[in-house]
């Protein structure tokens, strides 16, 4: 791990830069480290300490998603954010329901497919010959071969497939078996390379957003060289012979389930900017249960990320108490960002607030562990964010806070948390993060192990950031440059 910053040097050198300097002799010298912190005060550690240790306590089992224990702490969360009179964002609902196709792939004991033909039986090998599609529950099906094109009632459908073509075919399974065939197969003719990418992408286990188009019915991709010789050739040549029946066994199924973020809100007071937007999000879930180590089997996620998400109650209850800001202030606990961003995903496909309108978004992730004085903001160079957050910790020396870049470029944390899912749409972002650790992704990274004071000096950073934001005249603006590299071509 790099070396944290010298907090007091660069204080030092901050107070010998003229845009600083003019700073200070503009404003009254009573003035000086008496700066308004609004309610910040009200962010405290043994707050941060309590909910972390409410949130990643062992009865939550690690909050995988979706999980009891991911859903009792969104209820935890919305408790708290109506308890401080937060709006919720759906009706009366703080939940903001999503979509999820969860795929497992089963065992390839359960699989099998058996080829027959009057010129014998051709049993294929579920780890080379075929690869099953998961279906609505584990089934198993046989008839007659018949090209897609044919009378399909009863029959088990052969249609041919590409490398360019296999995603179209895959997408029109379902209406094949809605159609009434008993089963489907995918005459696969690609390069091996490519064949074993799909193996590997079916025979994974994964959660995706979106509501599945789930197969009812047994159905298999086979290689066109497992085929029997005489059944592939007349395959290549579009034809699918008579004579030939198919047994198709599949384990490996789909199915439908939901998880939800977390959302509450205030009303700005300024009725010229009160429909635009700051957004505070942190990600609630973590990895759930997992391989013991040293005999503990859950993964508390205390760091990652009970910290940024009791983060995000503190500034609830801050905002909510203060007095109230020009914009409107918007508070999101995520989930599913373990499994690839997706709670964000929806809620950046699916907004409750519209984005165009939504001036910034502050995004905390792992902020309870290592340096006390240090903390992370990727993102910093791409927009006024990066300036505004060092001036605010240059301003508030009682923060103890150095604000530095991305040190670890090369991690690609910039597309690992949820800030990401509001960059790429064009929302200004700073993504607070304290780097990783030892216990990172482990049973260990347990609630003893956060430094809730410093977790706290970076809420009320974060805080103080999105107070003069929200006040601001005008809303942070990209580099035009960067807005290029992270939104696509264009610019501001
Ligand atoms: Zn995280």
């Amino acid at each position: 791990m790099p070396t944290p910053m010298r907090t007091i040097a660069v204080m030092i050198l901050l107070a010998l830069l003229p845009g600083f300097a003019a700073g200070l002799a503009a404003q009254a010298p009573a003035e000086v480290g008496r700066r308004d912190t609004g309610r910040a005060a009200t962010i405290t550690a043994t707050d941060i300490a309590r909910r972390v240790g409410i949130m990643a306590h062992d009865s939550m089992a690690g909050r995988d998603t979706p999980s009891p224990g991911l859903e009792k702490t969104a209820s935890y969360i919305a408790r708290e954010f109506d308890s401080f009179g937060l709006l919720p964002a759906i009706g009366t609902d703080f939940f903001q329901w999503y979509p999820l196709t969860e795929v497992r792939p089963g065992s390839r004991a359960g699989q099998s497919l058996t080829l027959r033909h009057s010129s014998g039986e051709y049993a294929l090998d579920p780890s080379s010959d075929f690869i099953s599609l998961p279906v609505g529950t584990a089934a198993r099906t046989s008839g007659p071969l018949a090209a897609a094109t044919d009378d399909v009632a009863g029959k088990v459908v052969v249609v041919r497939a590409t490398s360019q073509t296999l995603g179209d075919r895959l997408g029109e399974l379902r209406g094949v078996l809605d159609g009434g065939a008993v089963g489907a197969l995918i005459a696969l003719d690609a390069p091996d390379r490519y064949v074993d990418g799909v193996r590997l992408f079916f025979e994974s286990k994964r959660l995706s957003v979106g509501r599945p188009e789930i197969l009812q019915a047994p159905a298999a991709i086979v290689p066109l060289g497992s085929l029997p010789g005489a059944l592939r050739r007349a395959i290549e040549h579009g034809e699918v012979p008579e004579g030939w029946t198919a047994d198709v066994r599949s384990s490996a199924t789909m199915r439908a389930d939901s998880a939800m973020n977390v959302i509450g809100w205030l009303e700005g007071s300024d009725p010229e900017l009160r429909d635009e937007y700051v957004v505070f999000t942190a990600h609630m879930d973590h990895v759930g249960t997992g391989r013991p180590v040293n005999g503990d089997s859950i993964y508390n996620g205390a760091d990652d990320d009970a910290s940024g998400t009791a983060g995000i109650v503190e500034l609830a209850q801050a905002f909510a108490t203060g007095r109230r800001p020009r914009r409107s202030v918007v508070f999101m606990t995520v989930s599913g960002e373990e499994k690839g961003l997706l709670g964000s995903e929806w809620y950046g496909e699916h907004p409750l607030f519209p984005l165009e309108k939504t001036v910034a978004n502050l995004n905390m992730d792992m902020i309870g562990r290592n340096w006390p004085d240090t903390i992370v903001a990727i993102g910093k160079e791409e927009s006024s964010l990066g300036a505004m957050a060092d001036r605010i910790v240059a301003e508030h020396p009682e923060l103890g806070l150095e604000v530095v870049d991305d040190m670890w470029p090369e991690e690609r944390f910039y597309f690992r948390s949820d800030h990401y899912n509001f960059a790429r749409r064009g929302v200004p972002i700073l993504f607070f993060f304290n780097g990783v650790h030892a216990d990172y992704h482990r049973p260990s990274d347990e609630p003893d192990k956060i430094d809730s004071e410093k977790a706290a000096r970076i809420v009320r950073l974060v805080y103080l950031l999105g107070l003069e934001i929200a006040n601001a005249d005008e809303p942070p603006a990209w580099d035009p440059d960067a807005y290029r590299r992270v939104v696509g071509t264009g610019g501001d």
